[in-house]
C-alpha cells in the first residue's frame, strides 16, 4: 500500500539522502511510487522522473515541478518530530512540495486538464547542473504548459516569480 498521508510521505522522503549529484535512490523510489498506476504516463529520462496525465480537455496543460535534491547534511539527516511539526533536511525544501506532486499525481486520475509533473535533480548546485535545463536540452516539448507551478516553500503565498531580469543603467548628472 502506498503512503498518501502527507507528513508520513514527506518523512519518508527526507529519510532517503538525496544531496545534489546523488540523487538516484530518490529518483527511483519517485519512479516506483508512480509505477503501475494507469492514469499515470511515467517516462524515466536519466535522473528525471516527468509523469503526465490527461485531462477530459486536452488542450492545456497544468505543469507541476519541483527539485528532488537538498543541500549538504547539517546534522539534520534523520527525519524527526516535534509535537506535530516534522523537522528534517529538505523538509520544507521541498520534499514537502514533492509529497503534494506524489500524492496529486496518484489521486488526481480524472483532472480537468492534462497534468504534467517533473521531479528534477541539481537545483541546489550551480544553474548549469539543473535538471530542468538538462530536460530542456533533451526535448523543449516536455516543457510545453500553459501555467506552471513549483512547488518550492513560500509560506503558503502565490509568489509570481522567475520572469526574467531588468538591468538598469543609471546615470547621475
Ligand atoms: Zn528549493
Amino acid at each position: 500500500m502506498k503512503e498518501i498521508e502527507l507528513i508520513k510521505l514527506t518523512e519518508r522522503l527526507i529519510s532517503i539522502p538525496s544531496e545534489s549529484f546523488n540523487e538516484n535512490t530518490i529518483v527511483d523510489f519517485i519512479a516506483d511510487y508512480l509505477s503501475e498506476e494507469d492514469h499515470l504516463k511515467v517516462e524515466k529520462i536519466n535522473n528525471i522522473v516527468y509523469a503526465v496525465i490527461e485531462g477530459r480537455d486536452r488542450s492545456k496543460t497544468l505543469c507541476l515541478a519541483g527539485h528532488v535534491d537538498t543541500v549538504p547534511p547539517n546534522g539534520n539527516a534523520v527525519p524527526r518530530y516535534e509535537g506535530d511539526r516534522l523537522f528534517g533536511l529538505g523538509a520544507v525544501d521541498m520534499k514537502g512540495g514533492i509529497a503534494i506532486m506524489l500524492k496529486l499525481a496518484l489521486t488526481a486520475t480524472n483532472p480537468n486538464c492534462n497534468l504534467k509533473f517533473i521531479f528534477y535533480p541539481r537545483e541546489e548546485v550551480d544553474n548549469k547542473h539543473n535538471g530542468l535545463k538538462e530536460l530542456y536540452s533533451i526535448d523543449k516539448d516536455y516543457l510545453n504548459c500553459d501555467a506552471a507551478i513549483l512547488l518550492e516553500p513560500t509560506n503558503g503565498y502565490i509568489e509570481a516569480g522567475c520572469q526574467g531580469v531588468i538591468k538598469l543603467r543609471v546615470y547621475i548628472a
